[in-house]
């Protein structure tokens, strides 16, 4: 059939599989607020946590704050698309909500720690991993700071924490350095639209079926 209208082709079948992860304190959460920003077709992913909210993070929104008891029901249930101990606390990436964003075709953007961003490759090869680092141990120290949220014993942990994480950067697809807010997240959109035009996601024969 040919096309005659002048309208966008949508070629794209299935949503992508977009990681994010860095250290705590590398402004995940400022990329990734400014990021669906610019780009809102993007579906963020809500994890659940047996960590208790900090002030002014909301149920449903910000975590799932669960009991442990609530969140290993949900592990033998399968319910669980990865999770990982983070800090002595679970964290994990509700399934359900994933698939269906993928299987309509949205990008779905998950904002975890790297070894749940490992066990997401392993299961979907195809799924896009990005690291955010922060510009310095010093800036980050300075960050984790001001934000004010930890006590100086969970900065510590952290920052020990991030050494550990920043040896697996290599594994990942896409390094990302934040030192500024804009320049990143340009960065960031470009990758994603980028990986939006590769084959494996587009399906050819129903796009040469309705325009050839
Ligand atoms: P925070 O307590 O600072 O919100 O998060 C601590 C760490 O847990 C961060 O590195 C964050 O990316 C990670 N995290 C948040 N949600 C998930 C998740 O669903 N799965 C995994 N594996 N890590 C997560």
């Amino acid at each position: 059939m040919m096309r005659s209208s002048t309208g966008p082709v949508n070629m794209k079948t299935r949503g992508n599989l977009i990681v994010i992860s860095g250290p705590s304190g590398s402004g995940k959460g400022t990329i990734c607020s400014t990021l669906l920003a610019e780009m809102p077709d993007l579906h963020l992913s809500v994890s659940a946590t047996t960590r208790g909210p900090r002030n002014g993070e909301k149920d449903g929104v910000d975590y799932y704050f669960l009991t442990r008891v609530q969140f290993e029901q949900m592990i033998a249930g399968g319910r669980f698309l990865e999770w990982a101990e983070v800090y002595g606390c679970y964290y994990g990436t509700p399934r359900g909500p994933v698939e269906e964003a993928i299987n309509q075709g949205k990008d779905v953007v998950l904002e975890i720690d790297v070894q749940g961003a490992l066990q997401v490759k392993t299961m979907f090869p195809g799924s896009v991993l990005i690291f955010l680092i922060p510009p310095s141990r010093a800036e980050l120290e300075r960050r984790l700071k001001n934000r004010g949220t930890e006590s100086a014993e969970a900065i510590e942990q952290r920052l020990n924490w991030v050494e550990k994480e920043i040896k697996q950067a290599g594994k990942y697809d896409y390094l990302v350095v934040n030192d500024e807010v804009t320049a990143a997240v340009r960065k960031i959109s470009a990758i994603i639209t980028a990986e939006r035009c590769r084959p494996g996601l587009l399906d050819i024969d129903s796009f040469l079926q309705q325009y050839w």
